[in-house]
């Protein structure tokens, strides 16, 4: 079975850890995965409640079973120690957490009924995929939501700033004002089909885009309605390898995770890296990497890191590729892409950081908004896209083509772009461009 371990935050303790990687050697797990809300997913042989209970013990499950499938609240992984950051997320976290994990009327929520508090750090989340938005500022919390683009389901509209605003000590009545709005409400709207037909639960931006925005605002009568703009957070802050902190006598390490894999020797070998060298703790990420904060000497835990096989180097190929489980592990998988995944790490070579999305059909799960290449899964192979904002995948670029042209594509796409524009991202090296004459480049 596969196991999804919430993470609030994504903030897991030392301790945390070595519980959890005994709880997956005794169940048959051999390794596990971060996942892209910051959790950890692994595959179980079996699972019995003094298991469940061992994992509730450490604070890794919620005291109320029923509501344990809710996902993470997602916050940036640097939270609290981020140079640019305007306000600590960490307690806003543990307090929405805390009244989720003990309030069982909250399980007619929808399995995606998903948060991400921003507090303005650098690494930000605030173009994550997350229904729900809380931008936290020192004037208070601030709700944006995500929009459908058209297709009902689709994860990748863009953001309406409701311009709603609570005083930041109010981040639990905030959650239980739009979740109790949900539960009241969400039954009587027409019946919401995903892309692929299957009728599932309202997102809450279709409750919003049913009833309209003033409707919404009348709902809330806790919050101000502000005039003041704010700028939408943006993407792009590389954090892999060493980096400074707001707390100047400290660094962080961001490190890379092939495909957000872990094994379990890894996991304890993290463990003990940062409670000897750190605060204990191990900061997952939502791009599937982690990272370990509060570290007063680098060079001691990079040589620690590379004895336990992980890197930290930004130009790793395994930092700049996401893909699903494909056919190993998702039934509605059309392709092995978790093994061409594979493949792609060990064979591309990366002068720049570039995300690639290796995706086992058209859903797009393991990065549902554009990366700067995404291959797409079909039953002729893969299908090549470039960044284009508001899509899963991007603008069209190459038909599907067996797996290994695919790949031989990308490298040969990465080689034209550090011959022709060595000085600029690739993203905005294909942004500049239109598709007719990227491909001639590609093929000169
Ligand atoms: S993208 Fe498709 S194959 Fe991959 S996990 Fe999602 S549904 Fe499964």
């Amino acid at each position: 079975m596969l196991a999804r371990v919430r993470v609030p935050g994504g903030i897991l303790s030392s301790q945390q850890a070595l519980v959890l990687a005994e709880f997956a050697a005794k169940l048959g797990a051999v390794d596990l995965q971060v996942t892209n809300r910051s959790n950890i997913q692994l595959l179980l042989k079996s699972l019995d409640q003094a298991d469940f209970a061992a994992l509730q013990a450490v604070g890794l499950a919620a005291p109320i079973a029923s509501v344990d499938r809710f996902r993470n609240i997602m916050a940036s992984p640097t939270a609290g120690i981020d140079t640019q950051m305007l306000v600590d997320t960490r307690p806003l976290v543990k307090s929405i957490d805390s009244y989720i994990s003990s309030n069982p009327h909250l399980i007619g929520l929808s399995d995606k009924f998903s948060v991400g508090i921003d507090g303005g750090e650098a690494l930000s989340i605030g173009q994550r995929p997350n229904d729900i938005l809380l931008l936290a500022r020192p004037s208070g919390l601030r709700l944006m939501l995500r929009m459908s683009d058209g297709s009902a389901g689709s994860p990748t509209g863009q953001m309406l700033d409701t311009r709603l605003v609570w005083v930041l000590e109010q981040s639990v009545e905030v959650f239980a004002t739009l979740s109790d709005l949900y539960l009241k409400h969400s039954g009587s709207i027409p019946p919401v089909f995903s892309k692929h037909r299957r009728s599932s639960k309202p997102r809450f931006r279709h409750l919003v885009e049913h009833w309209g925005l003033d409707w919404l605002r009348a709902n809330c009568p806790g919050a101000e309605l502000t005039r003041e703009t704010v700028e939408m957070p943006q993407v792009g802050y590389q954090y892999l390898g060493v980096h400074s902190q707001l707390q100047s006598e400290y660094f962080y390490l961001g490190v890379v995770l092939p495909l957000g894999r872990l094994t379990l020797d890894q996991l304890r070998g993290l463990a003990e890296i940062a409670a000897v060298h750190g605060n204990s703790e191990i900061r997952l990420t939502p791009w599937q990497n982690i990272i370990l904060p509060n570290l007063s000497a680098i060079q001691p835990v990079i040589g620690a890191l590379e004895r336990l096989g992980l890197s930290v180097n930004p130009k790793h190929s395994a930092g700049s590729i996401a893909a699903c489980r494909g056919t190993v592990g998702c039934a509605a998988a059309v392709i092995d892409s978790q093994n061409h995944a594979l493949a792609a790490i060990r064979q591309l070579t990366l002068t720049s950081p570039v995300q690639i999305h290796i995706s086992g059909c058209d859903k797009g799960c393991a990065q549902p908004m554009p990366s700067d290449i995404a291959l797409k899964g079909t039953s002729q192979g893969y299908e090549i896209y470039l960044h284009e904002p508001g899509t899963v995948f991007g603008r069209y670029l190459y038909p599907a083509m067996p797996a290994d042209r695919a790949l031989a594509t990308v490298q040969k796409m990465l080689q034209v772009h550090q011959s022709l524009s060595p000085a600029t991202s690739f993203r905005d090296f294909t942004d500049r461009h239109d598709l007719s004459t990227l491909l001639q480049f590609f093929h000169a």
